[in-house]
């Protein structure tokens, strides 16, 4: 199968509500093409006395709302074309979580699990010496992600305060809670799912109450998903899919009386691999990895990666799905839609169900910004309103255009991109 340039297929998606909307020429080249990107050589001295040099990218595609968001990646394959789509991703979660920030992303090109961690402290510094004169909280602000961790951000804030002479906490995000980080950000994206799930029920006239849900994944975004499908809906989760690191294979671990999240997480390592023995024991079904997806249940939520749901996978979900939850990053094909849309299924697409992280990261430039930390209620209840107003917002375009609801999400998003090139005399 032909690799698929992630940035082409960001392109496709924005010609596709472009031609709907009627954008015009010059509006269409500025957002088909980061505003900004930085390719640049970061030498390392290493353990063993040697220099390696490693490549660094950081891509600023749009920052017309605010200043551009984004994680940085650590990961051997990256490349820049992946960069650039998954900044150009960010310009439209933002904006659809209309939080006043644009959209960017950076990169190493390194195996994390190579490096001690003296070298990746040598390397997050590193990245920052080269790029410090062009982020900044009213510039370019980035926070981990993929290879990338908390205590990484700490390092990076450091070295970026040491070049500015000043303490500059709002610099980067997602850091930990001793060096600026927020409170909930760590249960902010899988709650942020459940806020929507919340919505989606009731504009589909659903009883949460007793409703059953499926899971893929058991890392973070999954377990505070079926925490928050528990508690706050007073659902069932039949099961949880993840992978096996050791193995190296996927399981389904199933309860047809519900799965105990909190039990499960106690025996969960940090990758999200469950303890298979441990489960076993304590009465967990163990299936293959795709027996998630046939349960009979009202809400799946893919949490764990993307490409999971197919043209052929789609065909093992029960009519009885109502609603799919994309809490990972296009974990849904197009052919999936396809069949999604003509069943009726009611999808919450990705850049709306999971982007209770961003929002929240948002939250911690505010504080460090003020300087006077909220307590995690307080940051939960923020997100609880700022993702409900998206999903009104992203509802209330669909019904109004009649199109599918991952459609009028990008309607809503990058509307609202163009609308603040407008006004700021851009286009
Ligand atoms: P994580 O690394 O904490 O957990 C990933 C989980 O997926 C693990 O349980 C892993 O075992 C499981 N998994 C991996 N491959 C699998 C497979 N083939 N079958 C079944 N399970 C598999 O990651 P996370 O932070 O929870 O992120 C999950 C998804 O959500 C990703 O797509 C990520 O980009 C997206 N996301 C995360 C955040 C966040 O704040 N963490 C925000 C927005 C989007």
């Amino acid at each position: 199968m032909a690799e698929i340039n992630p940035f082409a297929m960001a392109q496709r998606q924005f010609d596709e509500v472009a031609d709907q909307l009627g954008l015009d020429e010059g509006v269409r080249a500025l957002l088909r093409w980061p505003l900004r990107e930085f390719h640049f050589r970061i030498p390392v001295h290493m353990d063993d006395g040697t220099v390696r040099v490693f490549d660094g990218y950081r891509v600023q595609h749009n920052d017309a709302r605010g200043p551009a968001k984004g994680g940085i990646r650590w990961a051997a394959n990256e490349t820049l074309d992946t960069v650039r789509a998954l900044a150009t991703w960010m310009t439209w979660k933002c904006a659809v979580a209309d939080i006043p920030l644009g959209g960017g992303k950076g990169g190493v090109v390194v195996d994390p699990a190579t490096l001690s961690d003296r070298e990746k402290e040598r390397l997050c510094r590193g990245w920052v010496q080269q790029m410090w004169k062009n982020i900044g909280p009213r510039m370019d602000v980035p926070a981990p992600d993929v290879g990338t961790n908390a205590r990484m951000m700490a390092w990076m804030m450091d070295e970026y305060s040491k070049l500015k002479g000043e303490f500059v906490p709002g610099v980067i995000t997602g850091k930990p809670l001793g060096a600026g980080g927020s409170l909930g950000r760590t249960e902010a994206t899988g709650f942020g799912v459940v806020y929507t799930i919340r919505e989606a029920m009731k504009h589909l006239g659903m009883e949460p109450k007793g409703t059953k849900a499926a899971i893929q994944g058991f890392g973070n975004v999954a377990q505070y998903a079926a925490i928050g499908f528990i508690q706050m809906l007073g659902g069932t989760v039949v099961c949880v899919s993840c992978w096996d690191r050791h193995d190296r294979t996927a399981y389904t671990y199933s309860k047809d009386d519900g799965i105990d999240p909190l039990f499960l997480q106690s025996i969960t390592d940090e990758y999200g691999t469950i303890d298979k023995v441990k489960a076993q024991a304590a009465g967990y079904r163990i299936e293959p990895g795709d027996a998630w997806l046939s349960k009979e249940v009202e809400v799946l939520i893919p949490a764990a990666i993307e490409g999971v749901i197919t043209g052929e996978t789609v065909q093992q979900i029960s009519p009885r799905v109502r609603i799919v939850a994309e809490g990972a990053n296009g974990p849904t094909t197009p052919e999936a839609d396809q069949v999604f849309k003509a069943r009726g299924v009611f999808v919450i697409p990705d850049f709306l169900c999971n982007a209770g992280g961003v929002t929240c990261s948002y939250f911690e430039q505010v504080q460090n910004d003020m300087n006077f930390y909220w307590h995690r209620d307080e940051v939960l209840q923020r997100l609880d309103e700022k993702l409900t107003a998206a999903f009104h917002a992203v509802v209330e375009r669909s019904l109004a255009e009649k199109v599918y609801m991952r459609n009028a999400a990008y309607m809503v998003a990058i509307g609202r991109v163009v609308e603040a090139m407008k006004l700021r005399g851009w286009v």
